[in-house]
This record gives C-alpha cells, structure tokens and sequence, in this order.
C-alpha cells in the first residue's frame, strides 16, 4: 500500500547536524565563525586553528559529512520538515520514533527541539480528523526527566518515579501522568507546565536543565469504543529527548562529589545510547539496553519497526571548537 512505502522510504536512522548563529557574547569576545557549509550540501568543514612548536598558528580542516547539515539561517519550521515531519504518519502503523537533540549547552539542543512536539501533535491531530476518524485513535502526551539516573514525572510536581519491567520484558514507568489531548492549545499548555517545573533549579535554567535529559513522549493510542478507558492499547509513539549537555560528561574530575557523580551518569547514558543506535543501524539482535536509565526508558521504543533521528547541535564559534568537533565524532559514530 501507499503507507507500506512511505514507511520504507524514510531512513531508519537519520543524522543531521544544526548550526546556530553566532551570538552577542561571542561577538563581543571576537570568537569566529569556524564552521563552512556549502549551501545545499550535505558535508561541513571545521576550521580548527593549531599553534607549532615555535608558536606561529596554522589552521587545521576537519570534514564531515552527513544526512543532513542545517546552516545558521534556516528556521525551526525547516527543521521540523527535515527531521520530524517524514515520520508522523508512521506511528499510526505501529512504528516508533525518537528525536535526539545532541551538543554542549548552549548550542541549541533546546531551541531546536522545544517547537517539535508542537508541529508534531498538529499533524498527529490533524491526521486523526482526516484519515481516522472514528477509527478509536487517541493522542496522549507525557513529560519527564531523567537527572542522576532517576525519573521525575515534569507534568507532576517533579514526582520520581520508578521503572518496572514485566513479565513481557516491556518496561513502564510505574505512575507516570499520561494526559489525553485533542488540541494543539492544550498539548502547548503542557508542555509550558513541563518545562517550568525543569527549570526550577537554584543555578538557573540552562545550568540545572544542563544535566537532565528531558522526555516528551507523544502516544497513539486506540480503543475499540473509543473511550477513555485503560484498554486504550499503544499503537505507535513519538519522544522528543532533549539531552544532557555533551560537554557535562566529562565533569567527572570535578572536585565536588555530587557534580563528578551527575558527570559519570551522563557520560554513561550517552555513550550507552551511542551504542543502541549502532546495534539498531547494524541489525543486531542485541540491543545494549541495560547501559544506562535513558536507554532502559527507551527500550521499547527501539524494538520492532523503528525511526531514529538525531540533531547535532553546534556552535560556530572559535571558542568551541573542541566540543564541536567532540559533538560531530559523536554524531559520525552514530551515522
Ligand atoms: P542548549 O539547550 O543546547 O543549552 P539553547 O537552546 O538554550 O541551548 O540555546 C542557547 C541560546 O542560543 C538561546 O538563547 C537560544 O535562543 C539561542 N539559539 C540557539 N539556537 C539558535 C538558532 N538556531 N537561531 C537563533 N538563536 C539560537
Ligand atoms: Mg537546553
């Protein structure tokens, strides 16, 4: 059928990297932009300037090429249609996907991945008007993060919350608030809610949020009769992981105990997620799950018929050269 093919015309792992903009701070400090990319390609070129022995400076090119480089000038509405956009109407035929946003704080992981969702539930409830209804289908969306290997529940109060597996090696997070929506007003609420109860740490926003994955999950859903009863059963999912800044994996020297061990639990879950997707890319039987509590979380989604897109973000600048060019061997491993 039509769907059969557009399932299998859309990548099974897809790789894109973002570019910001410079921003004022560093212009002010006279960084450089250090990253090329020619327009309507797919590779991109870091501009690493070295010092030799006696001091004089030469620059050094790292290329890079991948499904998708987006430069500075193009808007969230054309990332949505490069990453997401494809895969919303797969999760009516059981698939699942997942949206990673990768880089060091600051680089644009949250700017790039906060208006996804959005689009995403607009054409999820838009499908659901036009080729499904009265078919049962439901929308349900959940909101969480994982910070220090636990799970709090961002659409209650920041409630931890526990992983179970069952019998059928499913696992569920036990108690997490699911709420049914049929509007794009009240999914935005949500995730409003969501987000603010994230940033109610004391350092402030991007430094608390800085080592937190944070996980909306988008849920189809079907009954027979259509209501809003417990026998809904899971016909595909969409989650949108903003991650933990890639640069605070290697806290884990810091002096203070609590920061070094937040380092290693990160460090841990990003290179366990590396290897999920390796393993996913490659066919294996053998997905390296039990790594981390991020890839725990995503287990089911990484079974049966699935859809991985992952959105390197980076920062044109000079001054972070060296984590751009972690972030990109990052995203080339995943590739
Ligand atoms: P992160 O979540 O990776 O720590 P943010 O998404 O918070 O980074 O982005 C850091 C700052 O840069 C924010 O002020 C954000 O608005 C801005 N920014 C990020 N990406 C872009 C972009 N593509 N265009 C314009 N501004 C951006
Ligand atoms: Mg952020």
């Amino acid at each position: 059928s039509g769907d059969k093919e557009r399932a299998n015309n859309v990548a099974k792992i897809k790789v894109v990297v973002r570019k910001r903009p410079l921003n004022k701070k560093e212009i002010a400090k006279k960084e450089e932009d250090i990253i090329t990319i020619q327009p309507h390609s797919n590779y991109l070129t870091v501009h690493e300037t070295k010092l030799k022995v006696d001091l004089t400076e030469y620059v050094e090119r790292h290329e890079f090429v991948f499904d998708a480089v987006l430069n500075e000038d193009v808007t969230n509405e054309e990332v949505y249609s490069e990453t997401v956009e494809p895969i919303v109407p797969l999760i009516f035929h059981r698939t699942k996907a997942t949206c990673f946003a990768y880089g060091q704080t600051g680089s644009g992981k949250t700017y790039t991945m906060q208006p996804l969702p959005l689009k995403a539930s607009h054409d999820i409830l838009r499908l659901m008007h036009q080729m499904h209804r009265s078919q049962g289908f439901q929308l349900y969306v959940s909101f969480f993060e994982i910070y220090g290997g636990k799970v709090f529940d961002l659409l209650n109060d920041r409630k931890k919350l526990c992983m179970r597996e069952d019998g059928k090696q499913q696992v569920c997070i036990v108690g997490l608030q699911e709420y049914r929506v049929s509007n794009v007003d009240t999914i935005r609420e949500l995730i409003e809610k969501g987000n603010a109860t994230r940033s109610t740490g004391t350092t402030g926003a991007n430094e608390e949020s800085s080592r937190s994955h944070a996980i909306l999950q988008l849920a189809i859903k079907r009954s027979a009769d259509g209501s809003d009863s417990k026998l809904a059963r899971l016909v595909g999912k969409l989650s949108f992981i903003d991650l933990a800044g890639s640069e605070r994996g290697a806290d884990t020297t810091d002096n203070d105990k609590q920061t070094r061990m937040e380092g290693a639990e990160i460090n841990k879950s990003l290179l366990a997620l590396k290897e999920c997707i390796r393993a996913l890319d490659n066919d294996q039987g053998h997905i390296p799950f039990r790594g981390s509590k991020l890839t725990e979380v995503l287990r089911d989604s990484f079974v049966g018929d699935s859809r991985t897109v992952m959105i390197s973000c980076i920062s044109p600048s000079s001054g972070s050269c060296e984590h751009t060019i972690n972030t990109l061997r990052y995203a080339d491993r995943v590739k």
